[in-house]
């Protein structure tokens, strides 16, 4: 996944910008998810704003990608490409957002529920949210990648959900991908040690059913093999002062998910 870059604290400030504007980006994105609206609409309304904000989409063309947000819907884990299908009540939609700006990236992703969601469902959500806090809460200096691993993975599987192998969490900064890598399962005490100035995103990608996963024909789009939901949540956190300080937010995005109820 590439080298480590230690970042200084005006790198890290600058990195905020960028995340903050992804949590904003996704709010935007929050307002207009009813059933009905495609994953496309909600594609546009996000490449409009970032670029509203003097940022590059980032995930446009990354990689060949073809368009701005990553909406992963129901079982799709990560990686879907936005397509015009209609978002039906019940579903569930994983939206990655990434942006360049001033040179450093951010990249925060979010599970939406569309109209009403099975009380199941709503659960995966939850827990997969939470366990990512419980990774951030490991992400101190000193510790390993394997800790945050272990604390995603304890986390999920004592809800008895599976925890994705294949996809995981990373360094980023100038670049997307960074090292060190991050994956959502591992032990305490193993791994890369994680240090001041590292910046990294962590992001538990956590199944309803079974842990596996493949990828579909149109070389993007990873889903669940048992076809169950799958949720995704991502923050951006930066090693300062002893602890994970997350430079990305999903204040706003809450916010927008509270006035709609
Ligand atoms: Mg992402
Ligand atoms: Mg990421």
């Amino acid at each position: 996944m590439g080298q480590i870059y230690l970042k200084t604290d005006e790198e890290i400030e600058i990195l905020r910008v960028s995340c903050l504007l992804v949590g904003k980006t996704l709010a935007e994105v929050a307002k207009i998810i009813v059933p009905g609206v495609s994953p496309l609409d909600l594609d546009k309304v996000a490449d409009e704003f970032i670029r509203d904000h003097g940022a590059k989409p980032g995930f446009l063309g990354y990689g060949g990608f073809p368009n701005t947000l990553c909406t992963s819907v129901n079982e799709q884990v990560v990686h879907g490409v936005p397509t015009n299908r209609p978002l039906e009540s019940g579903d569930i939609v994983s939206v990655d957002c990434g942006v360049v700006l001033n040179g450093f990236w951010g990249d925060s992703a979010f599970t939406f529920e569309v109209g009403e969601v099975s009380k199941e469902v709503k659960k995966l959500l939850e827990v997969t949210k939470a366990s990512l806090y419980k990774g951030i809460e490991a992400a101190i200096a000193g510790n390993r990648t394997g800790d945050i691993g272990a604390a995603v993975q304890n986390y999920a599987e004592n809800h008895g959900y599976g925890v994705v192998r294949e996809l995981v969490g990373h360094g980023f900064g100038k670049n997307l991908h960074e090292g060190p890598e991050v994956p959502n399962f591992g032990k305490s005490g193993k791994g890369k040690l994680l240090k001041k100035g590292m910046t990294i995103a962590i992001e538990p990608m956590i199944n309803l059913g079974g842990k596996n996963v493949k990828q579909l024909d149109d070389g993007w789009t990873i889903v669940t093999t048992d076809g169950k939901p799958s949720a995704h949540f991502e923050h951006d956190i930066a090693i300062r002062n002893g602890k994970a300080e997350i430079l990305s937010s999903f204040e706003s995005i809450e916010a927008v998910l509270k006035d709609k109820v």
